[in-house]
């Protein structure tokens, strides 16, 4: 059976009257930047996280960055971010000018370790950037006690919990991304910002349509990243669906948590007490990767690797002085042996059956091998 990593076309093919019907409403509306449109989905969006405001941008390295500006980061300040992360996470930062500063995960789920986020905190510390990675929401609160802005990159976490809170409404303000393969995902590129702070919500709102408090009044050097309605109201389509579709996921995952246990060297991803995570991804560990990652292609199996090469070690911030290999050693170790196997609200129980036989088949081969040599 082929397993593809994630099947967004299944999921066009379930909504697909409504989309469409939708999408040519919204053609013949003769708006298409902002709106009525992205304004809806904005209020629907703060309400299923529980704040007060959203603010609809073009994706979620835009929302991540404006967040940040809106906070005041700048040149000379430095922001304290997830070592294992995707690279958004840290080129939002540079983006303002300021500095990266990494800190290790936790072994277990991969989130942001509070101990070595202590560590690395300094006088320049402006502000901290939580990843709720892979889909777990994390604990915000060990993070409370350094007295800095939390920004959340919420980008893989929509509608997780960690305890009452929902992901985007635990920070100081947070950021999101609709692209097309998240949980909650567009027809294109789009992102958003969640906040309580209506001050914060308002500078977002500024630098994304050019710093403008009104047309053509710039008091500042905003950028041009505007949600468009099309995308506002595929995303309102989908919304409705989310809780639906979020549940597969959980279903899934507890499927292949119970099919692969015990599995010999195979580390299942974990979660944290209290919390309640999304599965945007299903993240395991194993010390031969590669080869198992072979292995299962070789049965038809798509995975892929979230993330294989930590940003201090990528070209992007090789000149950065930020750290060098071996620094980070919690952070690489995930880098070398993350595996995603494939999950997704429309991937069948008999498709994870399949990923569950190939997985424990793997290492199989190679005994017989050696008992044949
Ligand atoms: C997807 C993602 C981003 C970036 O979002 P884009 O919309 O692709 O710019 C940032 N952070 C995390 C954790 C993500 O998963």
């Amino acid at each position: 059976m082929r397993v593809p990593f994630l099947d967004l076309e299944a999921g066009y093919r379930e909504l697909r009257e409504e989309l469409d019907a939708t999408a040519l409403r919204v053609l013949g509306s003769g708006r298409y930047i902002l709106g009525a449109e992205v304004e809806a989905f904005e209020h629907e969006w703060a309400e299923a996280c529980g704040t007060r405001f959203a603010v609809g941008v073009n994706s979620g390295l835009d929302a991540l960055t404006l967040a940040l500006r809106a906070l005041g980061i700048g040149p000379g300040d430095e922001v304290l971010v997830p070592g294992h992360t995707f690279i958004a996470t840290w080129l939002a930062v540079t983006a303002t000018g300021a500095k990266p500063v990494p800190a290790e995960p936790d072994p277990q789920t991969g989130n942001l370790d509070p101990v070595s986020a202590a560590e690395r905190i300094g006088p320049r510390t402006r502000a901290i950037v939580a990843v709720h990675l892979y889909g777990q929401a994390m604990d915000l609160e060990p993070l409370r006690r350094f007295n800095l802005p939390i920004v959340e990159d919420a980008g893989q976490a929509h509608l997780a919990k960690a305890g009452e809170r929902t992901a985007g409404s635990m920070g100081d303000i947070a950021a999101f991304s609709f692209q097309p393969g998240k949980n909650l995902g567009a027809y294109g590129d789009a992102g958003a910002v969640t906040t309580d702070d209506a001050a914060l919500a308002d500078e977002v709102r500024r630098l994304r349509n050019y710093g403008a408090a009104e047309q053509y009044r710039h008091d500042e050097q905003g950028v041009n990243s505007r949600m468009d309605p099309i995308q506002a109201a595929m995303l309102r389509v989908k919304l409705a669906h989310l809780p639906e579709w979020n549940r597969r996921r959980h279903a899934l995952a507890v499927r292949y948590w119970n099919g692969l246990m015990g599995t010999p060297d195979l580390q299942l991803p974990r979660v944290a007490p209290g919390s309640e995570p999304v599965w945007h991804l299903f993240v395991v560990r194993h010390p031969r990767r590669d080869e198992l990652a072979a292995h299962l292609r070789s049965r038809g199996i798509e995975t892929r690797l979230h993330y294989p090469e930590p940003p201090h070690l990528s070209g992007a911030y090789l000149d950065a002085g930020i750290r060098t290999g071996g620094d980070l050693p919690v952070t690489e170790a995930w880098a070398r042996e993350c595996l995603s196997l494939p999950i997704g609200p429309h991937m069948t129980t008999a498709q994870v059956d399949d990923v569950i036989a190939a997985v424990k088949s793997f290492g199989e081969d190679g005994k017989k091998l050696h008992l044949v040599a």
